[in-house]
């Protein structure tokens, strides 16, 4: 099956006192319907922007480069107009922060009604809210129980009493799943999961990434995470980020087992370590994405580097089922 979502050669800047920053710089990766992907990388390397990118929310930062194609029109030159119908409705985004994400003065009901308004009449999330029409009928209601049943609650007695709750009333794995509910009822064909186990505690987490599996083939999924088993465990393919780039991407399964590029494998193994095992120096800092070095802008800290990778910066090629940036396999890739 065809990618749906592409995303080719992106590049985002900041603008700071410090310099420009490149957030993305040269992001390429695609997604087919009803695949579930997930991106991982350390805190900055650009993961937040890029799907921030994809809403067309990056702002300050500038797309200076690159596209992003939905069904093959490209996001980043479609007028603003044409960018609103496609948030939420096309590309909704599950937002991380499940504590502060849902509004405290409306009830769960006034802001799952509000999701169903957005779709049926235009607008976005926020600007409804308390307006006539924002109420919810009763077909309205059999959906919002079947998105609940779907997401693993099923019990009808305790959903007249979530719909009547604030968010202040509600534990943080119950605000979430309000938040993938309200998600869904915008009927969307992307679903962007952003730290989805972030401030988790376990019972949670572990009742978070059910309710991700439960949607795998339903729609496209792009999980943004840090944490490896969020992703092993609800993803496909995966994708690893290093300093605003995809530096590997691939199944799953190969590309967690038998990592091919120095950073994914550093990473993998610092997730892995075992309890009181010293996290690897690289970790100390995070990619200097305003003084970006020549070459590979890996090369200051890989433990594999060659005179090559100091003057030049690796393309992507295919080595196996996986797209890799790196000139360890120079002699055996093919190119993408
Ligand atoms: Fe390391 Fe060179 Fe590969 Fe970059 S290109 S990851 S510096 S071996």
């Amino acid at each position: 099956m065809s990618a749906f979502l592409r995303v080719s050669n992106l590049h985002v800047y900041f603008d700071t006192p410090q310099g420009v920053v490149r957030a993305n710089n040269g992001v390429n990766l695609e997604a087919r319907p009803g695949e579930s992907l997930g991106i991982m990388g350390e805190s900055g390397c650009g993961k937040t922007v890029l799907f921030l990118s994809m809403l067309r929310l990056q702002q300050p930062g500038r797309i200076t480069a690159g596209s992003i194609t939905l069904d093959g029109r490209d996001i980043t030159q479609l007028p603003e107009r044409d960018v609103e119908r496609i948030r939420g409705r096309d590309i909704a985004l599950v937002p991380q922060n499940q504590a502060t994400a849902l509004n405290p003065a409306y009830t769960v009901r006034e802001q799952l009604a509000e999701a169903i308004v957005v779709r049926e009449r235009g607008g976005s999330l926020g600007s409804v809210l308390g307006r006539r029409g924002s109420r919810m009928d009763g077909e309205a209601l059999e959906e919002v129980r079947r998105v609940f049943r779907e997401l693993g609650f099923a019990d009808d007695r305790l959903m007249g009493r979530l719909l009547q709750s604030y968010p202040h009333e509600l534990s943080g794995g119950m605000r979430q799943r309000v938040l993938i509910a309200m998600a869904l009822l915008l009927r969307p064909r992307v679903l962007i999961a952003d730290e989805p186990t972030t401030a988790l505690d376990r019972a949670t987490r572990a009742q978070s990434l059910a309710m991700l599996r439960r949607l795998n083939g339903a729609l496209t999924m792009l999980v943004v995470s840090h944490d490896l088993d969020a992703i092993a465990s609800t993803c496909g393919r995966v994708a690893v980020m290093y300093a605003g780039r995809i530096v590997e991407s691939g199944p799953a399964g190969e590309v967690l087992s038998d990592p091919r590029h120095p950073y994914s494998r550093l990473l993998i193994s610092a997730q892995r370590r075992t309890r009181g095992e010293p996290l690897p120096t690289m970790f100390a800092d995070t990619a200097n994405l305003v003084d970006v070095p020549p070459g590979c802008s890996f090369h200051p800290i890989c433990p594999e580097v060659m005179p090559q990778c100091l003057v030049h910066e690796p393309a992507e090629s295919k080595v196996g089922g996986v797209r890799v940036a790196c000139h360890l396999y120079d002699g055996e890739a093919a190119p993408c």
